[in-house]
């Protein structure tokens, strides 16, 4: 039996940068400057440098980058924040912890929410748009922006899934009034533990947030107001600094892999990941379709090949919101998708020969079992 493929691999990856990581982390710890230090503003610097925008908050998560920038926009209690029914449940968390209500659209067949369908949930309460870049590919930023800015609302980017990736010539992350980043680990850029970022070009935002991270702080015990500790700490930025030099080339590695997959695929009825004009895709993860879903994941798995399901039960039909009052059927592409989706393994450093091996093994499972 050959050696299994996960859907990521993190051991290998650390293996190539073991040298730099050590000695960074090394530093940080003889210096003992573990919070908010040199190496938090530096990595500040050097990820808004590589977004293309001029501020850039460190946070302690992708979930709190999204909360407290809403809250630094001033939406809360009595508002609502449109966001896509398909994602993670974080990006409609984040709009509930500012007490404002999500309101969800459906998505297209890309993955991303569907900016035709934005328009009729616009309301009076409506304070912002969120897109989310779901697995890496960037949103239809210009039909939201063009609605957003219609309507006079905020345009807000769960880039969590999509660091480094670009649309039309502009990184995510500075596309709306601000971007979220996570570095959880498995994330194209993640740390070794939990983190997250804020990008803006907005300087009063970028100001309220990196007070709302520390207490409310504006210098060491004088609080504007009331606020949380979720600070980036300076081992995390230590490590995601040495690992930003290298997200364009992983991002590439990824890519590479994405065609030799789409390549192995072919004349399979399975559905590729569809790929949008304009915007490059960084394949955070790699999605494909089939009727056969649970079939073809238990077939690979028995071959020692582990796959991932991003998401088997859509946000609004997660028991935490009940109270949204959404029902089955209400997002007919989000439920369809959900029982159709399959994430192949996907990292920069999966060999063409793995990505061979999950090809034919899935030809091997239709030429089984036929297509049903
Ligand atoms: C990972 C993720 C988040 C949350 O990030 P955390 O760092 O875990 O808080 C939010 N939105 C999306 C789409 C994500 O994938």
């Amino acid at each position: 039996m050959q050696a299994k493929i996960n859907v990521v691999d993190l051991k290998i990856q650390y293996k190539q940068i073991k040298n730099e990581v050590n000695k960074a982390l090394r530093e940080v710890i003889s210096n003992a400057d573990f919070i908010l230090g040199n190496e938090v503003n530096d990595f500040e610097k050097d990820f808004a440098n590589y977004c293309g925008v001029k501020f850039a908050v460190g946070v302690g998560s992708g979930v709190s980058a999204l909360e407290l920038g809403m809250r630094a926009l001033g939406i809360g209690p009595g508002d609502e924040v449109i966001t896509a029914a398909n994602s993670f449940i974080a990006s409609s968390s984040a709009i509930s912890f500012t007490g404002a209500r999500p309101i969800l659209v459906d998505c297209r067949e890309d993955f991303n929410i569907d900016p035709s369908l934005i328009e009729k949930k616009i309301t009076k309460k409506t304070k912002a748009i969120m897109p989310v870049h779901l697995f890496g590919q960037p949103a239809l930023m210009d039909d939201i922006i063009k609605i957003a800015r219609k309507f006079n609302l905020y345009t807000v980017e769960d880039a969590c899934q999509a660091h480094g990736a670009v649309y039309k010539k502009k990184k995510t992350g500075s596309l709306g009034d601000f971007g979220a980043f996570s570095f959880y680990p498995g994330k194209n850029l993640g740390a070794y533990g939990d983190g997250g970022i804020l990008t803006t070009n907005n300087k009063r935002l970028a100001k309220i947030v990196s007070m709302m991270r520390n207490y409310g702080q504006k210098k060491k015990y004088h609080h504007k107001f009331l606020a949380w500790n979720s600070r980036l700490d300076s081992l995390q930025a230590a490590v995601l600094r040495v690992k930003l030099k290298f997200l364009d080339e992983w991002n590439m590695k990824r890519a590479r892999n994405a065609k030799l997959y789409n390549q192995g695929l072919k004349g399979l009825p399975v559905t590729a990941p569809p790929v949008n004009p304009d915007s490059t895709h960084i394949y955070h993860l790699y999605v494909i379709r089939t009727k056969s879903r649970d079939k073809l994941a238990s077939f690979l798995k028995e071959k020692g090949i582990n796959t991932g399901i991003h998401y088997p039960i859509p946000i609004h039909l997660q028991e935490a919101y009940r109270n949204l009052g959404y029902t089955k059927g209400d997002f007919p592409i989000t439920e369809m998708l959900a029982k159709e989706i399959l994430s192949l393994p996907m990292y920069p450093e999966l060999t063409g020969k793995q990505i061979k091996l999950v090809t034919d093994s899935i030809k091997n499972f239709f030429q089984t079992y036929g297509n049903n």
